[in-house]
């Protein structure tokens, strides 16, 4: 096999750098009059109203370059920047990308890496407008600004969910927990034994949930289509538990979730079974799944009820109820941030 070309940074300089890594991206949005080459993008708002999110990601603090290929990172760096965008009902537009690198990052890796950001324009449809590039001493750090657009009267915030409302969520949870839980396990075997093989037979879902997500792009558009306007919402990023405390406390309002109707998938299930860890911790604290939690009148109920995509998994109550898990054989327990114990 002919050894991979690698190219370091220094040979390209920064200006030439950016301009490699940008040269691919081509802008597919009205709303973008300007792009990357300027002091500044410049971009029409089009008589709605601008939405704004970013996240800084950090080598050994947010990913782990053992496991994570390069292509994949640069894919989630954006689709968890465009979940935010969606959590707001908003169409996400433009986003801007910045890195910090360390000079073990070659030309060829960043290649990598934009190839998966250039996925996630491509598939979101979404123009890559500016950044920033400069060197870091130690690891690889990762900025991602996602802009967005809506009509007022769409933007659904965190604070609108009131008594009597029901609970919803997209999807099903725990599944990225569980799979970052795979990945770490065969990064210990493999630092204590580089020979042994992976085992990463049959879990293909709970990995890809991991370090390939999705954002709910096609949930807006029904919403649309069905004309349906949650009265909260926002994107699972922390866990169900500490999630949903956001929406009761920015809301003034308490909840009952069933545990029973926590969604979960086979996969899931069975892989915290045999990791030794509780399904329902999982779904409840497990995280990064990236799923719309959101409320709706209770009205609204039959214009979800054929969906599989939804499931209604509790209901607003007042305050005073506070925020409970009903289990399975009815006791109450108190949600908390870092989530529910079985074993309190
Ligand atoms: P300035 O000196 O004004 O900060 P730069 O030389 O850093 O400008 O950037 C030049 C252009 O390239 C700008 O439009 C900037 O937004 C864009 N840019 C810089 N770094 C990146 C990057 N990593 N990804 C995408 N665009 C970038
Ligand atoms: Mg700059």
């Amino acid at each position: 096999m002919e050894p991979k070309q690698t190219t370091p940074v220094s040979q390209l300089g920064e200006f030439g750098l950016i301009e490699h890594l940008t040269k691919n991206f081509h802008h597919v949005n009205s709303s973008t009059l300007k792009g990357i080459g300027d002091d500044a993008a410049v971009l029409d708002s089009e008589g709605k109203k601008t939405v704004v999110s970013t996240d800084l990601l950090v080598e050994g603090i947010h990913f782990d370059l053992m496991y994570t290929p390069l292509k994949h990172l640069g894919y989630k760096s954006v689709v968890v920047n465009l979940s935010d965008i969606y959590a707001m009902n908003a169409q996400p537009k433009q986003i801007t990308v910045s890195i910090a690198i360390s000079s073990r990052f070659t030309v060829e890796a960043l290649d990598e890496f934009y190839a998966g950001i250039e996925l996630a324009c491509k598939n979101y449809k979404v123009d890559l407008v500016g950044g920033d590039t400069t060197s870091s001493l130690s690891g690889l750090i990762i900025s991602v600004t996602a802009i967005g657009l809506a009509d007022a009267e769409d933007l659904v915030y965190r604070n609108g969910a009131k008594e009597g409302d029901l609970v919803c969520v997209t999807g099903d949870l725990g599944a990225a927990y569980l799979g970052l839980q795979i990945l770490e396990r065969e990064k210990r075997i493999y630092i204590e034994h580089p020979e042994v093989q992976p085992e990463l037979e049959n879990s293909d879902y709970l990995i890809g949930k991991q370090l390939k997500p999705e954002a709910r792009k096609e949930v807006l558009k029904f919403f649309k289509d069905m004309n349906l306007k949650p009265t909260s919402m926002m994107d699972l990023s922390d866990g169900l538990s500490s999630d949903i405390l956001h929406i009761c406390k920015q809301s003034g309002v308490g909840c009952d979730l069933f545990e029973a109707q926590i969604p979960m998938s086979e996969e899931a299930y069975h892989m915290a079974l045999k990791f030794n860890l509780d399904p329902i911790t999982c779904a409840l604290n497990g995280g990064e799944d990236y799923e719309l939690l959101f409320t709706i009148q209770p009205e609204d109920e039959t214009k979800i009820a054929d969906e599989d995509t939804f499931c209604i998994i509790g209901i607003i109550t007042k305050k005073e109820n506070g925020c409970v898990l009903v289990t399975r054989s009815n006791n109450r327990h108190i949600l908390k941030a870092q989530g529910w114990n079985h074993f309190e």
